[in-house]
């Protein structure tokens, strides 16, 4: 799926353009959604509740990252 945004490598900024950044003059990329969209907060849960659950297998030292950066994001919220 093409973006018709283009972000910007240096500053971030999120443009139309698409040659370079108005904002600073950076090159553009095309942006790319992360893993875990600030609009899907349920899917994080749903991701965190099959690893409790054990229905998605990891090594402990995953689950701990995992869990450790779930809980930075909600606390940063
Ligand atoms: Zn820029």
């Amino acid at each position: 799926m093409d973006s018709i945004l283009r972000r910007c490598k240096k500053c971030g900024r999120y443009t139309m353009r698409k040659d370079r950044c108005p904002y600073c003059g950076g090159e553009l990329e095309v942006p790319h959604p992360p893993k875990f969209s600030p609009e899907d907060k349920y899917g994080r849960y749903r991701l965190l509740m099959k690893i409790m659950s054990g229905e998605i297998k990891l090594n402990q030292d995953a689950v701990k990252t995992i869990l450790t950066k779930l809980s930075q994001t909600k606390a940063n919220e």
